[in-house]
Protein backbone atom coordinates (compact mmCIF):
# COMPACT_ATOMS: atom_id res chain seq x y z
CA UNK A 1 0.00 0.00 0.00
CA UNK A 2 1.15 3.60 -0.93
CA UNK A 3 -0.17 6.97 0.13
CA UNK A 4 -0.08 10.35 -1.73
CA UNK A 5 -0.99 13.94 -1.52
CA UNK A 6 -2.43 16.54 -4.03
CA UNK A 7 -3.23 20.11 -3.58
CA UNK A 8 -4.38 22.41 -5.95
CA UNK A 9 -6.07 25.97 -5.97
CA UNK A 10 -7.25 27.96 -8.87
CA UNK A 11 -8.35 31.94 -9.03
CA UNK A 12 -12.57 32.44 -9.55
CA UNK A 13 -13.07 34.81 -12.69
CA UNK A 14 -16.05 35.81 -14.88
CA UNK A 15 -16.67 34.82 -18.02
CA UNK A 16 -15.00 31.04 -17.29
CA UNK A 17 -16.98 28.06 -16.58
CA UNK A 18 -16.27 26.35 -13.31
CA UNK A 19 -15.71 22.39 -13.98
CA UNK A 20 -15.30 20.49 -10.28
CA UNK A 21 -14.23 16.90 -10.38
CA UNK A 22 -15.53 16.70 -14.07
CA UNK A 23 -18.89 18.17 -12.88
CA UNK A 24 -20.11 21.80 -14.53
CA UNK A 25 -21.27 23.47 -11.48
CA UNK A 26 -23.45 26.39 -12.29
CA UNK A 27 -22.26 29.38 -11.18
CA UNK A 28 -21.16 33.21 -12.65
CA UNK A 29 -17.45 32.29 -11.79
CA UNK A 30 -15.28 29.90 -13.34
CA UNK A 31 -11.14 29.25 -12.46
CA UNK A 32 -8.73 30.83 -14.23
CA UNK A 33 -6.44 28.65 -15.64
CA UNK A 34 -4.08 27.33 -18.93
CA UNK A 35 -6.48 23.88 -19.00
CA UNK A 36 -10.47 24.37 -17.48
CA UNK A 37 -8.64 24.69 -13.97
CA UNK A 38 -10.38 21.56 -12.19
CA UNK A 39 -8.91 21.41 -9.21
CA UNK A 40 -10.46 18.66 -8.05
CA UNK A 41 -8.78 16.39 -10.63
CA UNK A 42 -5.68 17.94 -10.55
CA UNK A 43 -5.04 17.35 -7.36
CA UNK A 44 -6.23 14.03 -7.58
CA UNK A 45 -3.84 13.27 -10.23
CA UNK A 46 -0.84 14.37 -7.80
CA UNK A 47 -1.97 12.45 -5.00
CA UNK A 48 -1.80 9.76 -7.44
CA UNK A 49 1.36 10.33 -9.23
CA UNK A 50 2.69 10.97 -5.53
CA UNK A 51 1.17 7.47 -4.65
CA UNK A 52 3.01 6.08 -7.31
CA UNK A 53 6.31 7.98 -6.91
CA UNK A 54 5.68 9.64 -10.97
CA UNK A 55 6.45 12.97 -10.03
CA UNK A 56 3.89 15.67 -10.18
CA UNK A 57 1.23 16.85 -12.98
CA UNK A 58 3.17 19.58 -14.12
CA UNK A 59 6.11 16.92 -15.46
CA UNK A 60 2.98 15.03 -17.80
CA UNK A 61 0.72 18.14 -18.64
CA UNK A 62 3.15 21.31 -18.59
CA UNK A 63 0.68 24.89 -18.36
CA UNK A 64 3.00 26.20 -21.05
CA UNK A 65 2.22 23.41 -23.64
CA UNK A 66 -0.70 24.72 -26.48
CA UNK A 67 -1.77 21.40 -26.19
CA UNK A 68 -3.02 21.77 -23.24
CA UNK A 69 -4.97 25.22 -23.48
CA UNK A 70 -8.63 24.90 -21.94
CA UNK A 71 -8.42 21.02 -22.09
CA UNK A 72 -10.97 18.49 -20.54
CA UNK A 73 -9.13 17.52 -17.11
CA UNK A 74 -11.12 14.53 -16.88
CA UNK A 75 -8.91 13.49 -20.09
CA UNK A 76 -6.19 14.42 -18.48
CA UNK A 77 -6.94 11.98 -15.20
CA UNK A 78 -7.71 8.75 -17.89
CA UNK A 79 -4.29 9.32 -19.29
CA UNK A 80 -2.83 9.23 -16.12
CA UNK A 81 -5.66 5.89 -14.37
CA UNK A 82 -4.07 4.12 -17.61
CA UNK A 83 -0.22 5.14 -16.80
CA UNK A 84 -0.28 3.91 -13.35
CA UNK A 85 -2.40 0.76 -14.33
CA UNK A 86 -0.03 0.02 -16.83
CA UNK A 87 2.69 0.08 -14.02
CA UNK A 88 0.68 -2.26 -11.65
CA UNK A 89 -0.83 -0.28 -9.37
CA UNK A 90 -4.61 -0.33 -8.76
CA UNK A 91 -6.71 2.48 -6.71
CA UNK A 92 -7.86 1.92 -2.94
CA UNK A 93 -9.13 4.73 -1.94
CA UNK A 94 -9.29 8.25 -2.42
CA UNK A 95 -10.30 11.44 -0.28
CA UNK A 96 -11.06 14.81 -1.45
CA UNK A 97 -11.80 17.86 0.33
CA UNK A 98 -12.62 20.82 -1.76
CA UNK A 99 -12.39 24.50 0.17
CA UNK A 100 -15.01 26.93 -1.56
CA UNK A 101 -17.17 29.52 0.40
CA UNK A 102 -19.39 29.87 -3.03
CA UNK A 103 -21.09 28.33 -4.29
CA UNK A 104 -22.58 25.44 -1.66
CA UNK A 105 -21.82 22.28 -2.85
CA UNK A 106 -23.59 20.17 -0.97
CA UNK A 107 -26.12 19.62 -3.50
CA UNK A 108 -23.43 18.43 -6.07
CA UNK A 109 -21.39 16.25 -3.76
CA UNK A 110 -23.52 12.94 -5.49
CA UNK A 111 -22.57 13.62 -9.30
CA UNK A 112 -19.41 14.94 -8.31
CA UNK A 113 -18.26 11.60 -7.05
CA UNK A 114 -20.25 9.02 -9.38
CA UNK A 115 -18.50 10.95 -11.99
CA UNK A 116 -14.34 10.41 -10.46
CA UNK A 117 -15.14 6.97 -9.76
CA UNK A 118 -16.45 6.64 -13.62
CA UNK A 119 -13.33 8.36 -14.61
CA UNK A 120 -11.04 6.69 -12.33
CA UNK A 121 -12.82 3.42 -12.86
CA UNK A 122 -13.38 2.40 -9.48
CA UNK A 123 -16.26 1.85 -7.15
CA UNK A 124 -18.53 4.75 -5.62
CA UNK A 125 -17.42 3.33 -1.95
CA UNK A 126 -13.46 4.10 -2.85
CA UNK A 127 -14.07 7.73 -3.64
CA UNK A 128 -15.11 10.23 -0.78
CA UNK A 129 -15.88 13.79 -1.07
CA UNK A 130 -15.92 16.71 1.52
CA UNK A 131 -16.51 20.00 0.85
CA UNK A 132 -16.07 22.76 3.38
CA UNK A 133 -15.68 26.47 3.38
CA UNK A 134 -12.99 28.81 4.50
CA UNK A 135 -14.90 30.60 7.41
CA UNK A 136 -14.69 33.81 5.16
CA UNK A 137 -10.94 34.25 6.08
CA UNK A 138 -8.09 34.64 3.10
CA UNK A 139 -8.68 34.04 -0.66
CA UNK A 140 -10.65 31.02 -0.70
CA UNK A 141 -12.92 32.46 2.29
CA UNK A 142 -13.35 35.78 0.32
CA UNK A 143 -14.23 33.70 -2.84
CA UNK A 144 -12.11 34.73 -5.04
CA UNK A 145 -10.19 31.19 -5.50
CA UNK A 146 -11.27 27.53 -4.64
CA UNK A 147 -8.88 24.94 -3.64
CA UNK A 148 -8.96 21.07 -3.10
CA UNK A 149 -6.61 19.19 -0.80
CA UNK A 150 -6.29 14.97 -2.07
CA UNK A 151 -4.99 11.87 -0.01
CA UNK A 152 -5.00 9.01 -2.60
CA UNK A 153 -4.01 5.44 -1.75
CA UNK A 154 -2.86 2.61 -3.99
CA UNK A 155 -1.66 -0.89 -4.00
CA UNK A 156 1.00 -2.27 -6.36
CA UNK A 157 0.19 -5.50 -7.72
MG1 LIG B 1 -4.31 23.28 -11.52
Amino acid sequence: MRTGIGYDIHRLVPGRMLILGGVKIDYHLGFLAHSDGDVVIHAIIDSLLGACCLGDIGEFFPDTDPAYKDSDSGKLLIQVINLISEKGFTIEHVDVIIHAERPKLSGHKLMIREKLAQLMKIGLDRINLKAKTNEGLDAVGEGHAIAAWVVATVAKN
